[in-house]
């Protein structure tokens, strides 16, 4: 009998799929949506937990100061003692707020109640629009090898001010959740102008990454009516991906668990590791990763 072989990055016999590149170079996405409760830090953790299951390395950076993505994960007030508002402030380093999660791969930037009162303290800052940028370009530097991050996802909160504006100089692409209700389409135009400005003025190389409908109900028409209207408009830039409206899904976060470890087998689990597949085939296809 001889021994296994060890695979190592580069062996052209390792799945084509996986991810072995210990230099794969950061990609940072904005989750980001000024309405609330369309489904951005569900898809945060989501999406994150699904990335990090088939192999990226994945920091969730919480940029809402209510902390759901931060409590969704089952971090608690105790353990944040430095935050986002401390990096942001300038008083710590990203890499030292960053906490480790119950998920392999899967590290997360908490937030505390403090990043309420940031837009103020640093409105007069001449860096005030780039602060995060300026953390995060100091992210992987002196990581060791495979420990460096595949993908930031940054959980924006629900509004176009500052903490959004800093998401958005920071990242590669927006990935925007829409709600299958009515109204999904309202304030889409006003998202779309900001990420238009920021392209212009702070970040030339912010792109729509992609428009996912959350919440979907297939025994409700309407909601059919939101998807065909979405992609009538928006056209190729919505995924695939649709994540159904599934009871699951909203009963994680009070186990401090992301869907995917709550029950891996519902639907609302499958359909984030699904959007994953589409994320990192999107980013294949426009030759980031
Ligand atoms: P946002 O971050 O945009 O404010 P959340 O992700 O917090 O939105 O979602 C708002 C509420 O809807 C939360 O209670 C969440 O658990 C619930 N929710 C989000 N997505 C789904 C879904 N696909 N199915 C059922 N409930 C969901
Ligand atoms: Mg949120």
């Amino acid at each position: 009998m001889t021994d296994a072989p060890t695979i190592a990055p580069t062996d052209a016999t390792a799945p084509a799929d996986l991810p072995l590149d210990p230099h794969k170079p950061m990609r940072v996405l904005a989750v980001a949506n000024q309405k609330g409760g369309v489904g951005k830090t569900t898809t945060a953790i989501n999406l994150g937990t699904a990335l990090a299951a088939i192999g990226e390395r994945v920091l969730i950076i919480d940029l809402d100061p209510q902390g759901n993505a931060s409590t969704g994960l089952g971090i608690d007030r105790k353990s944040r003692s430095r935050s986002t508002y401390d990096v942001l402030a300038g008083e710590a380093t990203l890499r030292d707020s960053i906490l480790t999660t119950s998920v392999p791969r899967l590290h997360i930037a908490a937030s505390t109640l403090d990043l309420a009162g940031l837009e103020l303290e640093i409105s007069s800052a001449r860096d005030r629009a780039v602060r995060l940028r300026n953390a995060l370009a100091k992210l992987n530097d002196g990581a060791a090898d495979g420990t460096d991050y595949t993908y930031v996802l940054v959980d924006c909160p629900p509004s176009l001010n500052l903490l959004t504006v800093n998401a958005m100089a920071a990242s590669d692409a927006v990935l925007v959740p829409l709600q299958c209700e009515f109204f999904a389409l309202e304030g889409l135009s006003q998202l779309l102008k900001t990420v238009d400005q920021v392209k212009e003025l702070l970040n030339p190389r912010l792109t729509i990454h992609g428009i996912v409908l959350t919440m979907f109900d297939a025994r409700n028409n309407l909601s059919n009516q939101v998807v065909a209207d979405v992609r009538e408009f928006m056209g190729a830039k919505v995924y695939d991906t649709v994540i159904p409206r599934n009871v699951r899904i909203s009963e994680a976060p009070s186990y401090g668990k992301p869907v995917l470890v709550y029950d891996l087998k519902c639907a609302g689990s499958d359909a984030y590791l699904r959007l994953a597949t589409e994320v990192i085939q999107r980013e294949r296809e426009q030759g980031a990763h």
